[in-house]
């Protein structure tokens, strides 16, 4: 049964406004994508003005849902994959801009950028470049099954392929008929895509995509993956940024190793880690002996020169796990974790050696001293721990320089540091 309303109901006349607004809005919207024809709109037009006439709501309502209806209709026929790939597109192209508010990892990041790719443009293998400023040519980044850039011998300025023309251009390509597919190393490609990343004008890198088949691609996945790479370049380049704020932060600019706060925050996690697992880690201090001299005799820049050069030698002796760091003028401190004291002491005494044996910046040669502590036996927390080391390096200055002594060691002399 149809329940009368007051003609003048001020809700109704609210509902039936606004009803009528959104249905305007969206037969203009229909009308400018071309999903409906002009006299189909004018149509539509006159059913909501009808159904926003009506006395009753039930009536607007009842107007409102067959105009819905017809809608529905046409949307289905016409373009309902469109409207849906659109809904998608925008929370992909969001997802995109959320990036970096997940992880700041960059491995992380790019890993999820190939995810959301994948469910806007279906690609087989994928391959990012990034825009390398410094070496001037595009490098690989990330890639998911066989890197992709298609013909890969040829050069362009900007790096090797079609990326590099890509990049040089800063113009998307797509090759959707490569008949049989094209062999490329050992993948099979019979579509290709290329987008640039650019911000404002500055080349941030480049996405490759490609498929066996060919005819996979199109340009409305051309469309959707540019969007995709626009926004994708923007968070990328924060991204880089970021990263790079935070290499400068930590490292000291003469030696390019890292700086002494850095070492102190990792000394910190180490001390956490092997207390929680139970497992021993050593500190080198590692002191140059007679540096003055050195300075004074030829000069404040050939002693900066020596002391980028060591800390070369110091970050080639050292594995990858361990932390070598410039701790103050010419003094560096080495992190050695998983190492008890007693390897400690040889692995010193090897990097003495070598260091000795050294040729440097205009033929001079140099001695170090070093001090050595243990963890826990020389100290559970930091200050202690470096306490004991700069001890033990103070006195391998004391027992005659170019020696490494170990925190509580019997020295050669029979004394024992207490
Ligand atoms: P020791 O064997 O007792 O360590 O003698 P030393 O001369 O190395 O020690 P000292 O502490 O008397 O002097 C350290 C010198 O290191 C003084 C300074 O000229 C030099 N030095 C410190 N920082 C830098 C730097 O950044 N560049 C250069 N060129 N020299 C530096
Ligand atoms: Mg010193
Ligand atoms: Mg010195």
């Amino acid at each position: 049964m149809r329940r009368r309303n007051g003609a003048g109901s001020r809700q109704l006349v609210d509902i039936t406004d606004s009803f009528r607004k959104s249905q305007l809005r969206l037969v203009k919207i229909l009308a400018e994508e071309r999903l409906i024809t002009g006299r189909e709109a004018t149509m539509l037009r006159n059913q909501v003005e009808r159904a926003a006439s009506q006395k009753r709501s039930s009536d607007v309502l009842d107007a409102g849902v067959t105009m819905n209806n017809k809608l529905a209709r046409v949307l289905r026929k016409e373009s309902c994959g469109e409207v849906a790939r659109q809904d998608s597109e925008l929370e992909i192209l969001l997802e995109v801009s959320r990036l970096m508010q997940a992880t700041l990892e960059k491995e992380k990041v790019f890993e999820r950028l190939l995810d959301l790719v994948q469910q806007a443009v279906p690609y087989e293998s994928a391959t990012l470049f990034l825009w390398d400023a410094g070496a001037e040519r595009l490098q690989p980044a990330t890639q998911r099954g066989h890197h992709v850039d298609l013909i890969g011998g040829v050069r362009f300025d900007h790096g090797t392929g079609f990326s590099g023309w890509v990049a040089k251009q800063r113009k998307p390509i797509l090759l959707s008929e490569l008949g049989r597919g094209r062999r490329h190393d050992d993948a099979v490609v019979g579509s290709f895509l290329s987008v640039p990343l650019v911000v404002q004008g500055d080349l941030v890198g480049v996405l490759n995509l490609s498929h066996p088949e060919a005819r996979r691609f199109d340009a409305d996945h051309l469309r959707i993956l540019s969007l995709i790479a626009s926004q994708a370049a923007a968070t990328i380049q924060r991204l880089l940024l970021y990263e790079e704020m935070r290499r400068l932060a930590i490292t000291d600019d003469l030696t390019n190793i890292c700086n002494r706060r850095h070492f102190l925050e990792r000394l910190q996690h180490e001390i956490d880690r092997a207390r929680r697992y139970e497992t021993p880690f050593s500190v080198l201090f590692l002191d140059i002996d007679n540096f003055k001299e050195l300075n004074d005799s030829f000069g404040h820049h050939v002693g900066d020169r020596i002391l980028a050069e060591l800390g070369s030698v110091l970050k080639y002796w050292a594995r990858r796990s361990d932390l070598v760091a410039r701790y103050g003028g010419e003094e560096f401190a080495i992190l050695l974790p998983m190492t008890d004291k007693t390897r400690a002491r040889c692995a010193a005494e090897r990097l003495r050696q070598k260091i000795e044996q050294h040729t440097f910046y205009r033929r001079k040669k140099l001695t170090v001293s070093i001090g050595i502590a243990g963890f826990p036996e020389d100290g559970e927390s930091v200050d202690p721990l470096l306490g004991r080391v700069d001890e033990a390096l103070y006195l391998a200055k004391q027992t005659g320089r170019n020696r490494s002594c170990a925190f509580g060691e019997p020295l050669a002399s029979g004394l024992v540091m207490s």
